[in-house]
This record gives structure tokens, C-alpha cells and sequence, in this order.
């Protein structure tokens, strides 16, 4: 055998050992039920197909780590228990290769089976949003709900609930969402335009109207450092004002509709 007959064999084994190691794609850990792990294990692995599926293969840094503290004192201790973060169903903590996401105990119960798959996503697309540059709220928050959301069969205006209400009853948003806090998307959701929700709608409809390609180049233009009233001419040809009228559009006849 020649040396370089050996260096491919032992190449081609060192890919089949690194393979056997990278099986191990989630990780989680914590003081939880054993059955509450074996769930959220599995529940990770969708998250993480969701994530994959939208922002592309390796976007998540392997393995997905997910801790879950069987206590709210325990959940507040591995948060640092930021106000921000005392009502949320889920945080992502740590950066980077230490990032991991932290489960409230309460969202188990709180949620529908649909709900806790949800929450897990979005924070998995948090995990692959790391390292990226800052994006306004609305836009980081409304993808990682549009990720989570994205294969449900619900309709957008059922999954938004009671936070299309102002438009039922004929306001509209003038701007993109301003989201006051950090905090999580279901359980702090707000009836006011500052909402997840809203957030996510606006993202829906830059998938919709345009497509999610271009959904996700406004994203990586804006996380590039270009600014939003740039970076909308730059990917969908139109000025944010025009973006804005048209989502207004759209929301109206989607509550039309429903
Ligand atoms: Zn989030």
C-alpha cells in the first residue's frame, strides 16, 4: 500500500468516526422528568430540521444544546433572571459555541404540543442567528417566528390570534413593529403592534408578497450593516414607505378573508 493509499484510508475513517460523533445532534440536559427530556430531544430534532430547512444545512451550530431546569428559581438562576426573561417560555443564553437554549418549566403546561414545538424552533433559530450583526427587533424576532411557523398548517391569521385584532377593527400599523422588550413570544405576547406576532407578520409578508429568498437577503443585507430603508429598495425594489402601504394592504385582506 503507498503512502498515499494509507493517508486516503485513514482520511476516510477519520470522516466515518467525525460522522459517528456528529449523530449526536442534540444535547439536553437538566433537572427535568426524564420523559420531559426524551420529549424535548425529539422536539429538538424537528427544530432543528425546521431551522435547517429554512436557513440551510450547518446554519446550526452542532449539537443543539437545550437545558431544562425542572424549577422557575432554576430557570430564573440559568437566565440570570432578567426581567425581560422572568415571562418567557424559553431563552437562549450564552454565545456562540456556548449558546444554548433554556426551557421554563411552565411552558410545558402552559403550551400546546404545537406551542412547544414552536417556542423550540424559534430559539433554535436563534442558535443559527448567532455571530450575525444586530438587526432591528421585529425583524429578528418575526424570522425566528416565521422559522417556527413556517411548516404549520394553521392559518397565518389564527396563529396571530387576538394580536390582529386592532386591524379587525379597521387600525393599521404605520411602521414596522417596535418591540419594547427582549422577552419571549408567547407568554408576554401583547395586544398592541409591538408584538411578536406583528413582528412575525411582517416577515410573512415579505415571504409572501416578494419570497422567502428575499426575506432572508433583506435579513443577511440588514445584519450585514446596511440599514432597513436601504436594504428594502436594495431587495424588493420598492421604498419602505411603499413596503409598508403594501403590508397594510395585505393585513386588511387578511382579516377580510378569515
Ligand atoms: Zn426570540
Amino acid at each position: 500500500m503507498s503512502g498515499a493509499q494509507r493517508r486516503a484510508i485513514l482520511a476516510m475513517v477519520a470522516a466515518l468516526m467525525l460522522t459517528g460523533c456528529q449523530s449526536q445532534q442534540v444535547a439536553v440536559t437538566g433537572t427535568a422528568d426524564r420523559d420531559r427530556i426524551e420529549a424535548y430531544e425529539a422536539m429538538s430534532e424537528t427544530a432543528l430540521v425546521e431551522t435547517e430547512g429554512l436557513w440551510g444545512d450547518g446554519s446550526v451550530q452542532l449539537p443543539v444544546s437545550v437545558v431544562l431546569p425542572a424549577t422557575p428559581e432554576e430557570f430564573e438562576e440559568l437566565t440570570g433572571g432578567a426581567a425581560s426573561s422572568r415571562d418567557a417560555p424559553a431563552v437562549t443564553v450564552g454565545a456562540m459555541a456556548k449558546a444554548h437554549v433554556v426551557v421554563h418549566p411552565d411552558s410545558w403546561d402552559l403550551l400546546t404540543a404545537e406551542g412547544r414545538q414552536a417556542v423550540l424552533t424559534h430559539e433554535v433559530t436563534h442558535l443559527s442567528m448567532q455571530g450575525d450583526g444586530p438587526v432591528p427587533p421585529w425583524l429578528g424576532e418575526g424570522l425566528a417566528e416565521y422559522t417556527a411557523h413556517r411548516s404549520s398548517a394553521l392559518a397565518p391569521a389564527t396563529i396571530a390570534g387576538s394580536a390582529l385584532d386592532r386591524v379587525r377593527a379597521g387600525e393599521l400599523p404605520t411602521t414596522w413593529p417596535t418591540l419594547a422588550s427582549q422577552a419571549g413570544p408567547v407568554r408576554s405576547r401583547t395586544n398592541t403592534w409591538g408584538s411578536y406576532a406583528m413582528s412575525w407578520l411582517a416577515c410573512l409578508y415579505v415571504a409572501d408578497a416578494w419570497s422567502e429568498r428575499d426575506l432572508l437577503e433583506l435579513y443577511e443585507q440588514v445584519a450585514g450593516g446596511t440599514r432597513v430603508e436601504d436594504a428594502i429598495p436594495a431587495v424588493l425594489g420598492v421604498s419602505e414607505a411603499e413596503a409598508i402601504s403594501g403590508w397594510q394592504v395585505w393585513l386588511r385582506a387578511m382579516v377580510a378573508t378569515e
